[in-house]
């Protein structure tokens, strides 16, 4: 007699589908102390490393959510989209490449414009995402941003750029970097309007956004160790050859030459943005500030 008798019921299989056993996207590395993070942790400090602070990039979306109350807003100019005025061809035909970068991205652009509420200030918001081709801009984007600082001009409401850009956008050329001036132009209106414009520097901003609308913030805020300058420090170094000194174009290195605001942790900023908010849109302040600009007129006669 055996000790053990078998069960005539056999185990039954499981089906193979549920049969694996799912790691992908549970860890994530930190690119700044190789330490392994759960990502369903990361996404709740806004990806930013607990241990080292590491800020992992984030997509434009993310952002908005990130910003508006309640993570509410309404996507604007959506349908402005870049068309190949140049018929350029690069390692692809650009029609190619705009389409490519459309599907992978599932952006309609390297800038998506939103609308709604920050801290209860009517905020119009643009952000920027390094997965549409570099985060280049090309005329939509800088339509786009222009668009969206004429709406706050009629609207009387707060501008916020976050930028993260790989500079203009080779293909189109010379219009592209025409949204430079015509940014800028447009930027000067909302000064004059005494509308706030809040620039946000996050890695990398480079090349002819950080040229124009970029370094052109009331406040001008970085996310820190951002990668943040025109041309590349490797370019710089054989222009000038000259040895460039450590963390040369980060965010530090900028705030301690006067060219940044403040550095602020992503998890600090939606507050630091409200309290910005809350200063620059106050009526009292504003009107305060009118009055002055009307008795300095008056003084000098024109
Ligand atoms: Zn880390």
């Amino acid at each position: 007699m055996p000790w053990f008798s078998k069960k005539n019921k056999q185990i039954e299989a499981v089906p193979a589908e549920e049969r694996t056993v799912k790691t992908e996207n549970v860890f994530v590395k930190c690119e700044g102390c190789e330490e392994h993070l759960f990502a369903r942790e990361l996404e709740e400090s806004l990806q930013v490393c607990s241990h080292c602070g590491h800020h992992f990039r984030i997509g434009a979306r993310e952002r908005l959510t990130m910003l508006f109350d309640d993570g509410k807003f309404e996507e604007l100019d959506s349908e402005v989209i870049s068309i190949d005025p140049l018929e350029f061809t690069d390692t692809k035909p650009y029609p190619d490449r705009l389409r490519q970068a459309k599907k992978t991205s599932g952006l309609p652009e390297a800038i998506i414009n939103a609308r709604g509420k920050v801290g209860n200030h009517l905020v119009l918001a643009g952000a920027m995402d390094m997965s549409f081709i570099g985060g280049s801009m090309g005329s939509a984007v800088g339509e786009k941003v222009t668009r969206l600082i004429e709406r706050a001009l009629r609207e009387h409401g707060a501008v916020i750029i976050f930028s993260t850009s790989g500079g203009a956008r080779m293909q189109e050329g010379a219009l592209s970097l025409m949204q430079m001036a015509k940014i800028s132009a447009a930027l000067a209106e909302l000064d004059q309007a005494r509308l706030p414009f809040i620039s946000v520097l996050t890695d990398p901003t480079t090349g002819g956004v950080t040229a124009s609308f970029a370094m052109l913030g009331d406040m001008i805020l970085a996310e820190p160790k951002a990668l943040i300058g025109f041309a590349g420090p490797r370019v710089i170094e054989q222009t000038i050859r000259q040895k460039l000194p450590k963390d040369f174009q980060r965010s530090e290195f900028l705030l301690d030459h006067g060219m940044v605001d403040a550095i602020v942790d992503r998890r600090e900023l939606r507050t630091e943005i409200i309290k910005l908010l809350n200063f620059m849109m106050n009526p009292e302040i504003s009107s305060n500030s009118e009055m002055e600009r009307l008795r300095t007129r008056t003084a000098s006669g024109s």
